[in-house]
C-alpha cells in the first residue's frame, strides 16, 4: 500500500503475516459512488494464511504481555500521532472505499485516534497492581493481564474507527491479535495496522487477515487458541461465532464482546419542536447513509403534531443532497454494495405495499453507476410492520396517542434490540419515564442520536444488540483481560 498517496489504483492490500505466502488472487476495489473507478487491490487470506497467523499469535504473545503497560501504551499513543498527521489519506480511502462523506471521514479517523488514546491511558490506569484490602495482615494485590490471542472481526460501515478500536484495545491489554476487516473494506484496515506496526507494534503481535467471514472468520473462530473475540456485524454472525467459540472441545473458554444492531426509535411527544424533531430524525436517519448500528429508523410521533412533523419532514428530505461523497455539499453517500443496494430495494417494495410513501429525496446527476439508495420515509401504522433492521436510509414514522406511551416504549423493547433511543420531549416527568422503561444502551435527549465520543459516550447495546461492555468506556478493555490475585 501507497500509504501517503491518495491516488486512485495505488492501495493494494493482504495478508500481513510473517513467514507466510501473499495470499490469494488479487481482487480489485472499485468506489462505491461509481462502481468504475478503482480503487485499489486486495488479496485474501487461505487456510495455511490462517494457520501461519495463529502459530505467530501464540508464539508472540507472552512477550507482549511482559512488555511493561507503559511501552504498550505509548505505541498506541504514537500510532495516534501517525493517523492524525495521515488524516487526508484515510479521510479519502474512507471515502473511496467505503463512499463515506467528507464529513464522516473527518470523524472516522478522530475516532480512531480517540480510541487509540484513550485505551492507552486506561491502560495506563488499570494495568497495574492494585492493593487490596488484606484484613488478615497479608499482603493482598489484583492485577490484569492479556488473556492470549484475540480475534478482532470488524464490519465494513466504520472501517477505521471500530477497527482501530478494537484492536487498540486487544493490544493495550497485552494480547497478541489477530485482525479481519469486512470484505468491503480491507484497505482501510491494511493501512490502520500498517501504522501500529510503524508506531511500534510488532508483527507477529498485530497480524491481518483480510478475506471471506464464512471461511477467515470462521477458520480463527473454531480454532482452540483463541481466548477471545471482539466482534462487530450482525446479530446473527455474532451468534455464528458464539457456537464456535462454544463447540470448540479444547482451548480456554473464550469471551465474546460483541456490538451488533439496533432497531432504533426516535419517541417525540407533543411538547417536543417540530422544527428540531424533524432536524435530528434526519440526521439520525440519514447521516452516512443511514448506515450507522445506532441510526434511527423509526419516527414515534405524538398524534397532536404528526400532520405538521410530517410535513416539515417531506420539505426537509426534498432538499437533501444525494450523490458524490466526495463533495461537500452531499448530505448523503452510496450505500457500501450491490448486495445492500438490493436489500433496501426489496424492503422498499415491500413498503410500498403496506405503508404511506411521505417523501423521496432525488438523486443528483451523475450517480447512476453507484450503489445509490435515495432516502425515503413511509408512515406505518405501528412498529409491528417492521420485522428486520434495514441497514440504510430509510425511516418510518409512526403516530402514537398520549394515552399509549408505554405501549410504545415496550413495542420498542419488544423488538429484542436495544441499541440507541431518541427522546423529543420538554416535560421531566415524560423524559424520565421513558428512560426507566426502555431497554437500550444509549439514549439521547432533545438532540439527535449521532454520538458515540469515546471516553465521554461510551457505546453498546443489550440484548440483541450486543454483550457489552461498551466500547470506549472505562469497563471495556478489563474484558480483554484476565485477573489474576497475589496474597
Ligand atoms: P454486515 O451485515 O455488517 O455485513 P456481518 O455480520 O455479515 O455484518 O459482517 C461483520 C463481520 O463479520 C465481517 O468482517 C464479516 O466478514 C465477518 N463474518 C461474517 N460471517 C462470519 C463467520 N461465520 N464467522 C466469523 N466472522 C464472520
Amino acid at each position: 500500500t501507497q500509504l501517503d498517496s491518495a491516488g486512485a489504483g495505488t492501495w493494494t492490500a493482504g495478508p500481513l503475516v510473517p513467514g507466510a505466502a501473499a495470499g490469494g488472487d488479487v481482487q480489485t476495489v472499485t468506489n462505491p459512488a461509481d462502481r468504475r473507478e478503482v480503487v485499489g487491490h486486495w488479496r485474501a487470506a487461505d487456510e495455511a494464511i490462517v494457520a501461519q497467523a495463529l502459530k505467530n499469535a501464540v508464539d508472540a504473545q507472552p512477550a507482549w504481555d511482559a512488555t511493561p503497560v507503559d511501552a504498550r501504551a505509548s505505541i498506541l499513543e504514537k500510532a495516534a500521532e501517525l493517523m492524525e498527521a495521515r488524516m487526508p489519506q484515510l479521510m479519502a480511502m474512507c471515502t473511496k472505499e467505503a463512499g463515506k462523506s467528507l464529513s464522516d471521514g473527518v470523524a472516522e479517523v478522530r475516532e480512531a485516534v480517540d480510541f487509540l488514546r484513550y485505551y492507552a491511558l486506561q491502560a495506563r490506569e488499570q494495568f497495574v497492581v492494585e492493593a487490596l484490602p488484606g484484613p488478615t495482615g497479608e499482603s493482598n494485590t489484583l492485577q490484569l493481564s492479556g488473556r492470549g490471542v484475540f480475534v478482532c472481526i470488524s464490519p465494513w460501515n466504520f472501517p477505521l474507527a471500530i477497527f482501530t478500536g478494537q484492536v487498540a484495545a486487544a493490544l493495550a491489554a497485552g494480547n497478541s491479535v489477530i485482525a479481519k476487516p469486512a470484505e468491503q473494506t480491507n484497505l482501510i484496515g491494511y493501512a490502520a495496522v500498517q501504522i501500529l506496526h510503524e508506531a511500534g507494534v510488532p508483527a507477529a503481535v498485530l497480524q491481518y487477515l483480510p478475506g471471506d467471514g464464512a471461511t477467515v472468520g470462521a477458520a480463527l473462530t473454531r480454532d482452540p487458541r483463541v481466548a477471545g473475540v471482539a466482534f462487530t456485524g450482525s446479530t446473527d454472525t455474532a451468534r455464528l461465532i458464539n457456537r464456535a467459540l462454544a463447540t470448540r472441545d479444547a482451548g480456554p473458554l473464550a469471551v465474546l464482546i460483541a456490538e451488533t444492531g439496533g432497531q432504533n426509535a426516535l419517541i417525540a411527544d407533543s411538547s417536543s419542536l417540530p422544527e428540531q424533531v424533524v432536524k435530528d430524525a434526519l440526521a439520525s436517519a440519514f447521516t452516512s447513509a443511514g448506515q450507522r448500528c445506532s441510526a434511527a429508523r423509526i419516527l414515534l410521533v405524538q398524534d397532536d403534531i404528526g400532520d405538521k412533523v410530517i410535513t416539515m419532514l417531506a420539505g426537509a428530505m426534498a432538499e437533501l443532497k444525494v450523490g458524490d461523497p466526495g463533495l461537500l455539499s452531499t448530505d448523503v453517500g452510496p450505500v457500501i454494495d450491490a448486495d445492500a443496494k438490493a436489500l433496501l430495494d426489496a424492503h422498499a417494495a415491500k413498503m410500498q405495499q403496506i405503508a404511506k410513501p411521505i417523501a423521496r429525496a432525488t438523486l443528483e446527476p451523475g450517480t447512476e453507476h453507484g450503489t445509490f439508495f435515495a432516502p425515503v420515509a413511509w408512515e406505518l401504522q405501528s412498529i409491528d410492520q417492521l420485522t428486520r433492521e434495514n441497514f440504510g436510509p430509510a425511516l418510518h414514522v409512526v403516530r402514537w396517542k398520549a394515552a399509549d406511551l408505554d405501549k410504545v416504549i415496550d413495542a420498542i423493547n419488544a423488538s429484542g434490540y436495544g441499541l440507541t433511543l431518541g427522546i423529543h420531549s420538554r416535560i421531566d416527568g415524560t423524559i424520565d419515564r421513558i428512560v426507566n422503561r426502555a431497554k437500550v444502551g444509549n439514549i439521547y435527549v432533545n438532540r439527535n442520536q449521532i454520538g458515540a465520543v469515546v471516553g465521554v459516550q461510551p457505546f453498546g447495546g443489550q440484548g440483541l444488540s450486543g454483550t457489552g461492555p461498551k466500547a470506549g468506556g472505562p469497563h471495556y478493555l478489563p474484558r480483554f483481560a484476565t485477573e489474576k490475585t497475589v496474597t
